[in-house]
């Protein structure tokens, strides 16, 4: 059977284009870019043309960029970084409630350990509202972060409006732009931010592999010691092929960003379309508009995310669920939650993320499959049982 791959958000395959370009520095172009003999300097070369491009699609100079191992420890440079950097002015971080849980969880960190973190509430479209930023604003305030889009429910939050916020308060603003870099336009003074991250598997490069954009004189302190790699900002010897091919994927992503946005966009809300067409008792989750071009998340009632996902996934069709039932968690995701759904609706959550290779004829075929699993699933369902 083929299959449909429709998780794009989790992952991405690494393109053909770009496993070419990292080949050789596995083997030929091998060196350390420490070293200062030819080999040394091949592989700095690679790494430097790389550091170029990941700048120069999001609007950086390239002494901003640090590569990191992914966009985990990019979000947790900048929260943990910026928390003891500027510990002398004051203990409290604002972030949203919604925030991909390398940030949550970092932010969880700092607060046993003295901080003091205001998670704002989002809309029943899952946006923060500036208004909530500023007010929240005391002069303890060290850092906001806010995701530039959601991973989970596309919501696109307004970037711009909170980097004004926190340029007037002269305030370390952050934002976790690894859902969108890449697919949709990024740049840092656009969005008024000083610290942005980034991942390379998420826009069709390998995995293990990101970067955080630094503001020039913006305060951070390290927290990987060691060499004096990436100006001193983060030792251990670069990952040059992961280097080199996120440069190419991001080279690619930005000469074929506009188009690919634009195709997505049509096919999202096509599928959306005649979901909420075939399936009763469904409704969309996250922003109609402000939503990232790939993302279609719904929950459909009475029937359970993950049963949902295990079934399409026999029929070859790879989804994924807010649902948390059978992992070690019994709470469903955090996002949906917060946007004010309840329990059984953040439980029947199941959302698709399109990309490269999606094509119109994957779609019909979940739109053909998906209406007959609800109606078996909610034949069997204690669910549906109860409110009879
Ligand atoms: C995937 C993801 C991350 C984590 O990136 P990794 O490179 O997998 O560590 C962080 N934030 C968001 C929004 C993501 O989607």
């Amino acid at each position: 059977m083929k299959r449909i791959y429709l998780d794009y958000a989790a992952t991405t395959p690494t393109r053909p284009e770009v496993v070419k370009a990292m080949l050789p520095y596995f083997t030929d172009a091998f060196g350390n870019p420490s070293a200062i003999h030819s080999y040394g300097q091949e592989a700095k070369g690679a790494v430097e043309e790389a550091r170029v491009k990941v700048a120069d699609l999001i609007g950086a100079r390239d002494e901003e960029i640090v590569f990191t191992s992914g966009g985990t420890e990019a979000d947790n440079f900048a929260i943990k970084g910026v928390a003891y950097g500027k510990e002398s002015k004051g203990n409290h971080i604002i972030t949203s409630s919604i925030e991909h849980h390398a940030v949550i969880e970092a932010c969880k960190f700092l607060e046993r350990r003295g901080f003091n973190i205001t998670y704002l509430p989002v809309d029943a479209y899952g946006l923060v509202a500036p208004d909530d930023v500023r007010k929240t604003i005391t002069d303890k305030t060290i850092l906001i972060s806010v995701m530039h889009a959601n991973n989970e429910m596309g919501t696109i939050e307004p970037i711009a409006e909170i980097g004004r916020i926190a340029k007037e308060a002269e305030i370390h603003f952050h934002t976790d732009a690894v859902q969108t870099a890449g697919h949709v336009p990024v740049d840092v003074d656009e969005l008024g931010v000083d610290l942005l991250s980034m991942s390379a598997h998420k826009l069709y490069g390998p995995k293990g592999v990101g970067a955080l954009y630094i503001r020039k004189g913006t305060k951070l302190v390290s927290f990987m010691h060691g060499g004096g790699q990436e100006r001193r900002r983060r030792a251990s010897t670069e990952n040059v092929p992961g280097i080199v091919g996120f440069g190419k994927a991001v080279e690619l992503a930005k000469q074929e960003m506009n188009e690919e946005a634009e195709r997505l966009s049509y096919l999202r809300d096509q599928l959306i379309k005649s979901l909420l067409e075939r399936i009763d008792r469904i409704c969309l989750n996250g922003h109609p508009t402000s939503r990232l071009p790939n993302n279609v998340n719904v929950s459909i009632d009475f029937v359970e995310g993950e049963s949902m996902c295990l079934n399409l996934d026999l029929e070859g069709i790879c989804a994924s669920t807010g649902s948390a039932c059978s992992s070690a968690s019994l709470e469903p995701s955090h996002i949906l939650l917060a946007m004010g759904l309840s329990h059984e609706q953040a439980h029947g959550s199941l959302r698709f993320t399109l990309g490269r290779w999606t094509t119109e004829e994957e779609l019909a075929r979940v739109l053909d499959v998906l209406p007959q699993i609800v109606t078996k699933l909610r034949a069997m369902s204690p669910l549906l049982k109860s409110r009879r």
